[in-house]
């Protein structure tokens, strides 16, 4: 799969910056805007109807002013893994109807960080902060890990620091299927390639543009064979009546192709947003039956299904893992306590009793 890119932005700081020639470079095709062409092209881009789709094939690249690696935002109200985010941009070429970036920035563009030497170098620097501390990090938060790795090739880049780091893993997300370069860089140190799945039929309706579920699982077994650990992400479940049943379909699939030994953890985290996401959804996609189920406000703000309804649904898919893989590394996304232990039948009574849970599969 590859996606097409047919505009350049390029912020005036970032115009030096070796990585800005080589993705240049990759886009003969492209129209490349600098300077006052990026501010016209941006207000242009705020008329149309819907910019997020048009924002789909313009990159921009910039520099990260801030900080690059941080803990994942939590909330104090349920469990948190314990994730650190390592931020390379934000955005996505791909466009799932559910997706909880479309209310979170105004930016609809894609936005690639260049400047990637400050970013090892802020990394390092993060690392070396809390050196007896094991740190999870994550690049798939504010946009999909792999999905603009064919312009960046900072996957391989990054594949290499982390061989050299003992106190910290990587878990490299994506929903596309563009592994090639991992498979030809020799796995070493502590990588997770992790994939979001969904039952059959949601991801072929609502995860526009990304690989088809298939792909991305045998991906995952291509991955498991190079002697990578691989990953599930089962969010956002999306209880719709009659297809829950399919989430077990995925679930056979995963394990008839890969050996539980191989599988470091599988979340589960049933639909839950901003209220703000369903207004924008609605005005891009108009109305969408599973946002429209019996939300009720969370603790954190988020709008959630009831906890029986979630409980009801972590326990059907738990069941039909632990069926393939009795000790499968199940946990939940931002759920109490009590839900865990109900869903799960697991004890998880804080967020560092969850982080060391998490840690074990890396360490
Ligand atoms: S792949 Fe992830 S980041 Fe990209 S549109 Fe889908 S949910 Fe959003």
């Amino acid at each position: 799969m590859t996606f097409k890119v047919d505009h350049v932005w390029i912020d005036d700081d970032a115009l030096a910056e070796p990585l800005t020639g080589e993705i240049v470079g990759k886009l003969p095709h492209a129209r490349v805007l600098v300077g006052k062409e990026v501010v016209e092209a941006r207000r242009s881009l705020d008329l149309l109807p819907d910019p997020q789709a048009r924002g789909k094939r313009i990159v921009r690249l910039m520099k990260h002013k801030g900080a690059f690696a941080k803990p994942c935002p939590g909330t104090p109200e349920y469990v948190c893994c314990g994730l650190k985010i390592l931020h390379i941009g934000q955005g996505c070429p791909m466009d799932c109807r559910y997706c909880a970036l479309q209310a979170y920035f105004n930016r609809p563009v894609m936005e690639v960080f260049v400047n990637i030497d400050e970013m090892f170098h802020s990394l390092r620097r993060f690392l070396s902060l809390n050196p007896s501390g094991f740190h999870r990090i994550c690049t798939g938060e504010f946009t999909d890990s792999l999905a603009l790795d064919p312009l960046t090739g900072l996957s391989g880049r990054l594949l290499d620091f982390f061989a050299a780091v003992e106190n910290a893993s990587i878990e490299i997300k994506t929903k596309t299927d563009l592994i090639e370069p991992l498979l030809r860089t020799e796995c070493r140190g502590r990588v997770v390639i992790s994939f979001s799945v969904n039952a059959p039929t949601i991801s072929r309706t609502e995860e526009r543009g990304a690989a088809p579920l298939l792909a991305r699982i045998r991906a995952a077994a291509r991955a498991r064979k190079m002697g990578y650990l691989v990953g599930f992400h089962f969010d956002p479940i999306i209880p719709l009546p009659g297809r829950q049943e399919e989430y077990g379909e995925t679930i056979d699939e995963i394990f008839r192709l890969i050996d539980p030994a191989g599988v470091a953890w599988i979340s589960m985290g049933v639909l839950r947003f901003v209220p703000q996401l369903k207004e924008v959804v609605t005005a891009r996609f108009g109305p969408l039956r599973y946002f429209h189920d019996a939300f009720l406000p969370g603790l954190d703000g988020k709008s959630r299904l009831d906890a029986t309804r979630r409980i009801g649904v972590y326990r059907l898919l738990a069941e039909k893992i632990r069926r393939h893989a009795p000790d499968a590394r199940l946990y939940l996304c931002m759920e109490s306590p009590s839900v865990w232990a109900a869903a799960l039948g697991m004890p998880m009574r804080s967020d560092e009793e969850l982080s060391a849970y998490l840690d074990e599969a890396v360490q």
